[in-house]
């Protein structure tokens, strides 16, 4: 299988060619055609290190709408690191896909300027719960027409007491939106946020 197969649009395919992937790995085979070709939540359970980014980043930058700039998908993910990272990662896929504007917010830097970023408009929102919390609870970011929501490594994010945020946050989102997981291990507190916020997930073990 090659990324074409997978359903990749030209804009894609292109930044994959430039980042010099070659094949689908295990999780991206598995995950990006279903989420190209359905409107689904999804659970996957996938390690760091496994291109669980391109998995859920792929799908995300192909169906956001680059041409509205209403904040249409976010990405919520443990620590500040991890947030930059992804953000470097999607703008990288996402450089032949113009308007598109990806904004990174987490604790710890000055929130005026994350809220000045925003403002600018966002397609996606790549975010740290706390923060996000914050800055929705502010009025700085409307989150109510997102149709994609990520939580990336969920484990770690229940891990590190995150479940208030993260609950706050989606009662902020609209009910039918797609919500995809990624989590590495899969303990009860992890099933219970899927049974809570997902509407029968498609499940993916990688
Ligand atoms: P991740 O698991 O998303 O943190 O990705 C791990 C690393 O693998 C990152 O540096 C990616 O850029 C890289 N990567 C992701 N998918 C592929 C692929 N299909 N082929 C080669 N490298 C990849």
């Amino acid at each position: 299988t090659n990324f074409k197969d997978l359903g990749l649009n030209e804009a894609l395919l292109r930044a994959v060619a430039d980042m010099g992937f070659e094949t689908p790995s295990e999780v991206q085979e598995k995950t990006i055609p279903i989420l190209l070709s359905k409107e689904t939540d999804m659970v996957s359970l996938a390690q760091t290190g496994t291109g669980k980014t391109a998995a859920f980043g792929f799908p995300l930058i192909q169906k956001i709408n680059a041409s509205s700039r209403t904040t249409q998908g976010l990405i919520l993910s443990p620590t500040r690191e991890l947030c930059l990272q992804i953000t470097n990662e999607l703008k990288n896929y996402s450089k032949y896909v113009s308007g598109l504007n990806i904004v990174a917010i987490y604790g710890g830097a000055s929130i005026n300027d994350q809220a000045r970023d925003i403002k600018r408009g966002a397609q996606i929102i790549v975010a740290t719960p706390g923060r996000m919390k914050d800055m929705i609870s502010r009025g700085m970011i409307d989150i109510s027409k997102i149709e994609y929501c990520i939580l990336d490594e969920a484990d770690e994010m229940l891990n590190m007491g995150f479940y208030e945020d993260i609950t706050d946050i989606l009662s902020h989102s609209p009910k039918d939106k797609s919500t995809w997981l990624f989590s590495a291990t899969m303990p009860k507190e992890v099933s219970n946020i899927a049974k809570k916020f997902m509407n029968t997930p498609v499940e993916i073990t990688v």
